[in-house]
């Protein structure tokens, strides 16, 4: 039987302390990973993976939805520590991961820095060393589109750019659960769409949700804001209304 959990993460957002959510599955033969947090966040993964009874030394594969550093932060950590477990991504997110093209994530930020006066460059600078201070990893393995893993009763990979160009999204089938990933997030107990703000493209990222609609879902995981249960079609037609 597959265990399928969200990982409650937290961290602090200035003031405030927020929480991101790393999906963890798990049966007899595969613990896989989806997402892995902000940088030096290992520890924490490993204590909230303990609290549900799974090992992350058994882990045999990390999903990287895309590469923003609150996804890829301990990526580098986790496969030193856990040698054994392969990195999956889409094959245009690899290239950022690996750091062998520019993250378009870290073009903004500098065009934006730059787009500002001297003294008040400094906050947006900051942004940008923090963004290059990610550590790079090579990727394992890459996904072909829509192609079906054969682990959990069948996990669908779903492209979802927008986001990010490269973005996926998870639906396992068995369980009819879909990982979004940050191509939509949850507020106040309700599904809606990515940010505007961090979405590179806007209307991509809506083709990329309605194509969830085809999809039996009757659980949510959301990267920022966690579990949605329920009527997943009716939650993402609202989501869509509402952008
Ligand atoms: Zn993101």
């Amino acid at each position: 039987m597959t265990k399928l959990v969200a990982l409650p993460i937290p961290f602090s957002a200035g003031e405030n302390q927020r929480i991101v959510y790393p999906v963890i599955a798990s049966d007899a033969k595969h613990t896989v990973l989806i997402d892995t947090g902000f940088p030096g966040q290992l520890p924490l993964l490993q204590e909230a993976a303990a609290k549900e009874g799974i090992a992350l030394e058994n882990l045999t594969h990390i999903v990287i939805t895309h590469h923003d550093m609150d996804h890829i932060g301990s990526l580098a950590a986790l496969k030193r520590t856990f040698p054994r477990a392969q990195v999956v991504s889409s094959a245009i997110e690899a290239d950022y991961i690996n750091g062998s093209k520019k993250s378009p994530r870290l073009e903004l930020a500098e065009q934006r820095a730059a787009s500002l006066p001297p003294a008040e460059q400094q906050g947006a600078l900051a942004y940008v060393q923090m963004l290059k201070s990610v550590e790079r990893i090579e990727v394992d393995k890459t996904f072909k589109e829509d192609e079906l893993l054969p682990c959990f009763g069948g996990v669908l990979i779903i492209s979802t750019p927008g986001h990010l160009p490269g973005h996926i999204s998870l639906y396992f089938e068995k369980d009819k659960t879909l990982i979004t990933g940050d191509a939509m997030t949850m507020e106040n107990g309700k599904v809606a769409m990515a940010n505007p703000q961090y979405t590179l493209n806007m209307p991509q990222a809506r083709e990329s949700v309605q194509q969830f609609l085809k999809y039996d879902i009757e659980k949510i995981i959301c990267y920022h804001g966690g579990v949605f249960e329920g009527d997943g079609h009716k939650a993402i037609e609202e989501a869509l209304a509402n952008s």
